[in-house]
């Protein structure tokens, strides 16, 4: 049994890697090492367990280092073990389905608001019932049924060159579409979750039609084709490739206080707008956790999930990942506090799944590589 256990870890390790190495994301990919661990399933675990509080497993889909530390606080205080397996989460949704009852996972943890309701539509969740979760994370960041609970969340922004651009000369996401920006912007490619999730909330938002008339005005627009991470449309601003870009507000925090001389020169030199104050709000997307259905910890998991929504840990996932905190009681660090407070979109985060087909389609249709 071991054995096969074994065997099964390595072909699971070896599936990951083969998928990342295929992926174009290669800046998710150097954010963090692949990690696989097994899952403690072995009994000869079981005293040593009773004696430390158990363990709680996960599966998540996150690529950020401060969940590790986290986890291990969370170990400190509880005596429970956070044992993880870190794999891309389509391929998480397929192994939980696949293990089906005999699944060892207590958590299923991902980016993106269309993915967590992808699994509770699978069946894969069961709602979660913590009064302090309930008192620490808004009903809005939450599921319906409190089957996933928001950690933590993040704006795709515009950010803009501080020598080129005023930004008095920033507005929507749409104008981004106009003439007035040919050839001066810049955005990573539609395989991107982050596009496509931008592009389902403006479906939503707008319509098909629109929504894909805007997509058409970004391509005519774009100042070089698609290519690289979100820190790469930044890079690009300084080196004069294009004025403004589309990316994630965390990735500007860390290049706030990057190891690299060269990403701390370029964070000065780029301004961070939230737009869409006037009308729709800017676009969002949300980390969480939801409870696995099957799940044989379940205590414990809840108990991680409340950990991970305290205001001590969500001060922590804002100043290592300067993502925003779902405890709105959080702190948040300098370059964020600067940033200041933004209306974001309305938009249902199960809109972000219902339409990432038809985002994908429209995307490919009109020519965003
Ligand atoms: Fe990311």
């Amino acid at each position: 049994m071991k054995k096969f256990l074994w065997a099964f870890a390595l072909l699971m390790l070896a599936a990951v890697l083969g998928a990342c190495n295929s992926s174009s994301d290669k800046e998710e990919q150097k954010d963090k090492p692949v990690k696989e661990e097994t899952p403690a399933e072995d009994t000869t675990d079981a005293t040593e367990d009773k004696k430390t509080g158990g363990e709680v497993n996960v599966y998540t889909a996150r690529h950020y280092d401060v969940d590790a530390v986290l986890y291990e606080e969370f170990t400190e205080k509880t005596g429970i073990k956070v044992n993880v397996i870190e794999a891309k989460a389509p391929e998480l949704i397929e192994r939980l389905k696949r293990e089906g009852q005999n699944t060892p996972a207590d958590l299923f943890i991902t980016v993106d608001g269309g993915i967590l309701n992808t699994a509770k539509e699978e069946g894969l969740l069961q709602p979660i019932e913590s009064e302090e979760i309930d008192k620490a994370v808004p009903a809005e960041l939450r599921d319906t049924d409190n089957e996933w609970i928001g950690l933590s969340t993040r704006a795709r922004v515009i950010v803009y060159s501080k020598d080129r651009v005023k930004p008095e000369e920033l507005s929507t996401y749409e104008d981004l579409a106009t003439d007035k920006w040919k050839d001066k912007l810049l955005v990573r490619s539609s395989d991107s979750l982050y596009n496509q999730s931008l592009m389902a909330s403006l479906i939503a938002i707008d319509g098909e039609d629109k929504a894909k008339e805007w997509a058409q005005g970004i391509v005519n627009n774009l100042a070089r084709e698609p290519e690289g991470g979100d820190r790469d449309q930044a890079r690009a601003i300084v080196a004069g490739v294009g004025d403004v870009a589309i990316m994630n507000s965390y990735y500007v925090g860390h290049m706030s206080v990057s190891d690299e001389a060269e990403d701390v020169k370029v964070f000065d030199q780029i301004g961070v707008f939230f737009p869409n104050q006037e009308t729709t709000g800017t676009h969002i997307n949300i980390s969480g956790a939801g409870l696995i259905k099957h799940s044989k910890n379940k205590e414990n998991a809840v108990k991680l999930i409340e950990y991970l929504t305290t205001v001590e840990a969500q001060e922590q996932f804002t100043a290592e990942n300067f993502e925003f905190p779902v405890n709105k009681e959080a702190k948040l660090p300098e370059v964020m506090a600067e940033w200041g407070t933004f209306k974001p979109q309305e938009v249902d985060f199960a809109d972000y799944g219902k339409y990432n087909p038809k985002a994908v389609e429209l995307m490919n249709e009109v020519g965003w590589k």
